[in-house]
């Protein structure tokens, strides 16, 4: 990943705070309460109006659609559950599934009640947190020192029992109806829309993404992060996806539904544009307006993207994608950042549409990771699911992206991704009508590769974040603790790229560059004098063991142990040093676990890496909750104690909880 430079902030805090002062002083304030206009005959006694045979809505805290066959219902939202004394009125017996947009109070705040009535909830899998573990939410909420300034303040107080997530893209399936879940955030960050056939009529339920054509209820809603505006960003992406659908009606949760709506969310999407052009002056346009840039012919770029990605289209219309992570900065920071601890970065599609319309792109055949970071492969799963793109890696990054609750390194996507091949070291392999060699690239992560090929001419060499280059001077390189770096490896990598003779570079962020001998010397001499800091620095001779969070490691390090069944573990040693390493080590475990055995002996060769297997119990009549609990390994190493250096997380399940999603929000069942 790396840091925005192409924003200007619009107005400085203290600019900010002064303008507010006088706004205050001279009276200026907003009027608190909106007055909204609209069809509310609203109040506790509002009644269900019928807007097709078998489609309902009643307005209440918001609009509560119910969609019947025969004496069964789905209700899209609850609002108060006032809902649920009209039924039999409409000659429905039994309401299958509360299908809820989003995760806002007026949205939910009955839900109880459906519970009371055994009536099951499904909720958008990116705020499952929201409802399900809200309380935990309130109590890590940050209030004071804000600048997360999302407005999930408007959730629900307690929690409430869900028993399904809507996870983008899928389909929900309900008595044969097809609910498709189209991912569109910008009212909230998880907002899903469902796409369905109600009386024979295309029917988009769009939650609060557009109230009435050109109209939003509210901004606020539309901000996540202090002074910006990823919502507004987000909702043009979204309201272009749903106009994609062409729907022949629209129902909002607020506001009255409309038919033929796509003039009327593309209207919302102009004035949005001009809100978004407003704040950005100069700056980049709106996500959905990135274009593919041809760098060689055949292969095609998008530098504008979180992490730049490539698409190489063969003459077959087959492509192969190196990398393919967030849409945008807007994408991957809010998603990123203003999402739950435990939930995983959200992903929506892009780009694939104009490289199919414009040029010539017809199936996604392979893709492959330049290393194993977040932001170059959020979309990997996706492809997986939708296109059947198979996926290569180089052969360091296997055991991290299939299981990467192994390893607690920088920038890990929570979602495993299944591989389909993996690369050795210098190993050439053939796609298509293209020849490619791949190398071992460490510095920036271990888990890196560059990939090289002639494409069009020119020898291109794909580096991901190892020679970065924004300025168009010189490559740059940054050092991350965190991603497994030693001494030598930018020098062994840059060497390998001298060695490789590329013209191009095509980067892990950026625009691609011509790579000259004067910039891979430059880059040679600052890496060299890298590694000489680190020696000067670093008290121990050996100076990796300075350079290594982990050289011992307890995996996985985040577990997860079902109540009364061992779970299998291991001690794992990286040796540093040039002598042999002699370890004892043994568990530190709430009271009541244990492990086996309790203390474990290992040699480590110089310079070489060893494990042993353990397994760890926790009890099937222990008493703590179902959470995450830390555990550490004590060590002693050549007789020396240096204590509990290694530490790993343990998520307590019973055998009952094994089968269901094992973290609130997280990904797809048991990653
Ligand atoms: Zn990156
Ligand atoms: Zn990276
Ligand atoms: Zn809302």
């Amino acid at each position: 990943m790396t840091t925005r430079t192409d924003r200007m902030p619009p107005l400085s805090r203290r600019d900010f705070l002064a303008a507010s002062a006088a706004a205050v002083a001279v009276g200026h304030l907003p009027n608190i309460l909106p007055q909204v206009s609209g069809s509310r005959t609203s109040g506790t006694d509002s009644r269900p109006r019928q807007i097709s045979k078998n489609l309902f809505v009643l307005e209440d805290t918001c609009n509560v659609y119910v969609i019947r066959d025969g004496e069964h219902g789905v209700l899209i939202d609850f609002g108060s559950g006032a809902i649920l004394k009209h039924l039999s009125a409409m000659g429905v017996t039994k309401i299958d599934w509360v299908l809820h947009t989003h995760h806002h109070r007026d949205q939910a705040q009955g839900d109880s009640l459906a519970v009371q009535r055994g009536i099951p909830i499904a909720v958008p899998a990116h705020e499952r947190y929201l409802f399900e573990d809200v309380e935990r939410f309130w109590r890590n909420r940050r209030i004071f020192e804000l600048y997360q300034v999302r407005n999930d303040f408007f959730s629900l107080t307690a929690d409430v029992p869900v028993s399904a997530s809507l996870y983008d893209y899928d389909r929900f399936d309900w008595r044969g109806h097809e609910f498709l879940i189209q991912p569109t955030p910008g009212h909230t960050i998880g907002s899903v829309s469902l796409l369905t056939t109600v009386d024979g009529k295309k029917i988009v339920f769009s939650g609060d993404l557009i109230f009435a054509p050109g109209k939003v209820q509210t901004l606020y809603d539309l901000q996540y992060y202090y002074q910006e505006h990823e919502g507004v960003d987000f909702s043009i992406y979204s309201l272009a996806q749903l106009c994609t659908a062409e729907p022949d009606l629209l129902c909002p949760s607020h506001g009255r539904e409309f038919a033929d709506p796509v003039p009327g969310m593309q209207e919302l999407a102009t004035k949005l544009r001009e809100w978004f052009r407003y704040w950005h002056p100069g700056g980049s346009p709106p996500t959905i307006d990135y274009e593919p840039v041809e760098i060689a012919p055949q292969l095609f770029a998008h530098p504008q993207a979180a992490s730049a990605f490539y698409a190489l289209i063969s003459k077959s219309g087959k492509a192969l994608f190196v990398d393919y992570g967030s849409a945008s900065w807007d994408f991957f920071q809010a998603f990123r950042d203003a999402t739950d601890t435990y939930d995983r970065m959200r992903f929506v599609e892009h780009a694939i549409d104009k490289l199919k319309a414009k040029h010539g792109l017809k199936s996604i055949d392979v893709a492959i990771p330049s290393h194993i970071h977040d932001d170059h492969v959020n979309g990997f799963p996706h492809l997986a699911r939708r296109y059947g793109t198979k996926i290569w890696c180089y052969e360091n990054m296997v055991e991290i992206l299939e299981n990467p609750r192994g390893r607690n390194l920088g920038c890990l996507l929570g979602e495993p991704i299944h591989i389909d091949r993996s690369f050795r070291h210098n190993e050439t392999f053939r796609w298509e009508e293209f020849e490619f060699t791949v190398r071992h690239s460490p510095g920036h992560t271990e888990y890196e590769m560059a990939m090289f090929g002639t494409v069009g001419g020119t020898r291109i060499a794909f580096t991901g974040d190892a020679f970065l280059n924004y300025d168009k001077k010189a490559m740059r390189h940054n050092l991350i603790y965190r991603n497994d770096t030693k001494t030598g490896d930018y020098v062994q990598s840059i060497r390998s790229l001298a060695e490789m003779q590329p013209a191009i570079i095509a980067p892990g962020h950026g625009e691609s560059f011509p790579v000259t001998t004067d910039m891979i010397r430059d880059f040679e001499l600052r890496v060299e004098k890298q590694d000489t800091l680190f020696r000067e620095l670093i008290a121990d001779a050996d100076a990796d063991v300075g350079l290594d969070p982990d050289w011992v490691q307890i995996y996985p390090y985040q577990a997860i142990a079902v109540r009364g069944r061992s779970t299998a573990m291991q001690l794992r040693v990286r040796n540093h040093r040039h002598t042999d390493l002699t370890l004892e080590m043994s568990l530190s475990l709430p009271a009541g676990w244990r492990s086996t055995p309790e203390r474990v002996n290992l040699r480590v060769p110089a310079g070489g890496e060893a494990s042993t297997s353990i397994s760890l119990v926790v009890p099937l009549n222990w008493s703590g909750p179902n959470e995450r609990r830390a555990i550490a390994a004590d060590v002693m190493a050549n007789g020396i104690h240096l204590g509990q250096i290694a530490e790993a997380v343990v998520d307590v399940r019973s055998a009952a909880d094994r089968k269901k999603v094992l973290l609130p929000g997280s990904a797809r069942n048991d990653s």
